[in-house]
């Protein structure tokens, strides 16, 4: 496992959470387009985080704190759920309480799709 050698930077894992323990946590996961995963299982492998969805797909996911999925995570962004995960209402307000009243995702769509009637 020589992907661990490459050292230093673990430092910073300190100051935030990282993803492998958001994802373990929330088992929510969002994916590069948008759309909100139920999580199964996730496992950490290296600087990998594998993480596999209700909707059987598998995905390994870089572990990168400053990353994309962690920053939606501890943001709680997303765009659409994902139907086949069939995530529990309760689990999706717990997650984004604070999106649904402040309407974050359509801010985010909008900048995504500039089309504003
Ligand atoms: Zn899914």
């Amino acid at each position: 496992m020589n992907l661990l050698d490459r050292g230093p930077k673990k430092v910073y894992y300190r100051k935030q959470i990282p993803l492998f323990r958001l994802v373990e946590k929330m088992k929510l996961w969002p994916s590069r387009r948008g759309i909100l995963h139920g999580v199964i299982a996730c496992e950490e492998k290296g600087f990998y985080v594998r993480v596999m969805t209700h909707c059987d797909r598998e995905m390994f996911i870089r572990a990168s704190k400053n990353g994309r999925a962690s920053r939606w995570l501890r943001n709680k962004w997303f765009f659409k759920v994902c139907e086949e995960c069939r995530i529990p209402e309760w689990k999706l307000e717990k997650y984004s309480s604070t999106l649904f009243k402040r309407r974050w995702g359509s801010f985010l769509i909008n900048r995504e799709e500039p089309r504003k009637p």
